[in-house]
């Protein structure tokens, strides 16, 4: 049962976006460039966005040499370029939006600690700078094996360190909450606390179901255009994409008084990465040691994954350098069969944009901008 002014002020919308992450609040702010004087409204079933664009590492990464390389086998030289162009150009957008300053970007330097099975990839290390300069206007890659040493990391396991010159990293909190305040900033509604259960399309629009837990009914919300930006979660209001789940799991240190490194580091084909994070150790991965258990959308931690990380921690990144995990948590990607997101125009009124990977950060400006100004038709 709802009032008149309900129904009037609070039921209508232009554009309905599901989903808080950096996906959804780009596409909300690139909608309100292009309609200045449409109602647009976020919804996010947590508290707080909540799948992986507030757990993530914070690594501002665009594929490391073994990363890239694996890329190559997946796909041809010009999808593998058409996807590093589009993590490189979506980073560019969310900085210039942003803005360095509020979201802590800095390079302090990228690296991947190249182990006995990962050899090999250095000699196609030039070939890899030749296909991606035309991008960069530099070598991507270059050796840095001096470092190891400095860093401290153990030398019976990195035969070698690779430098990744184009990369940097960012403060992932600051960097969403900046995204959340410019939305609200350009009079865009989110609403929290908000499971969107399904959707129908009709001819002049698409009806939204969402629960009222307080007064036991559903609301029922109108709006132009709908937008799922639900990354890992989609299966549940859409079938027909195969998009899975994948867990990751992270931990971080306490402060480790005279830690010998900063930047960003990958490891394994990007299955581990690490940093300095404000003098403590952020360590995640491991979901390659047991996909089954890691492919779901429960927020929950892997104890065999978990005392991995502890374990490379000890004997690989801080070998005889005392520490303590201060905290651990997962978060939730989303992968499919190809390493490219989804962005799609279901029909003229349901549009998604998903399947981010492990890089996000640095897609989702870009597909964000790619939905709204390339897909998105602007019929009543
Ligand atoms: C541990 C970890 C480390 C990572 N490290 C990095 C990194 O260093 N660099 C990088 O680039 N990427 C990293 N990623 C990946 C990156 O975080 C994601 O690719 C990115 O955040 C995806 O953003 P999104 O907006 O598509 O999805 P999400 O952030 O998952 O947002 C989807 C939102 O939709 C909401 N939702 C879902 N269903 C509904 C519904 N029915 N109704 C209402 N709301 C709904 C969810 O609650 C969620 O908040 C990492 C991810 C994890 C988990």
């Amino acid at each position: 049962m709802f009032s008149y002014w309900e129904q009037q002020s609070f039921l209508q919308y232009d554009h309905i976006i599901i989903g808080a992450g950096i996906v959804g609040l780009s596409v909300g702010i690139e909608l309100r460039g292009r309609f200045p004087k449409d109602r647009i409204l976020v919804l996010e079933r947590g508290f707080m966005p909540t799948g992986a664009s507030s757990r993530n590492a914070g690594f501002a990464c665009m594929g490391s040499l073994t990363e890239l390389l694996t890329d190559l086998e997946l796909m041809n030289e010009a999808a593998m370029l058409q996807l590093f162009a589009m993590r490189k150009s979506g980073l560019e957008r969310l900085r210039e939006r942003l803005g360095d300053r509020q979201i802590d970007y800095c390079e302090n330097g990228s690296y991947e600690l190249i182990d006995e099975k990962a050899v090999p990839a250095l000699e196609r290390m030039d070939d890899l700078n030749r296909l991606l300069f035309p991008l960069l206007g530099k070598d991507a890659f270059r050796r840095a094996d001096q470092r190891i040493a400095d860093f401290g990391f153990a030398a019976q396991f990195t035969k070698a360190l690779v430098e990744n010159t184009a990369e940097g990293e960012l403060d992932t909190g600051k960097m969403l909450r900046a995204l959340t305040d410019l939305a609200l900033q350009n009079n865009i509604e989110i609403k929290t606390g908000v499971s969107v259960q399904r959707f129908e399309e009709q001819e002049n629009g698409v009806r939204v179901f969402v629960p009222d837990t307080l007064r036991r009914e559903e609301w029922v919300l109108q709006c132009r255009k709908l937008y799922l930006c639900t990354n890992a979660f989609t299966p549940e209001l859409l079938s027909g994409e195969i998009v899975k789940p994948g867990r990751g799991q992270v931990l971080l240190t306490h402060v480790i008084p005279g830690l010998k490194f900063r930047g960003i580091f990958h490891m394994d084909d990007g299955y581990y990465y690490f940093r300095e994070l404000h003098g403590r150790v952020l360590f995640g991965g491991g979901r390659n040691l047991d996909f089954e258990t890691e492919t779901t959308t429960a927020l929950q931690l892997n104890e065999e994954i978990q005392n991995k990380l502890g374990e490379l921690l000890r004997t690989v990144i801080l070998p005889g350098t005392p520490f303590e995990v201060a905290q651990r948590w997962s978060g939730i990607m989303a992968f499919g069969p190809t390493k490219q997101p989804i962005v799609k125009a279901f029909s003229t009124r349901i549009y998604g944009a998903f399947r981010m990977g492990g890089m996000g950060l640095a897609l989702g400006s870009e597909v964000a901008y790619q939905l709204v100004h390339t897909l998105l038709l602007d019929e009543k």
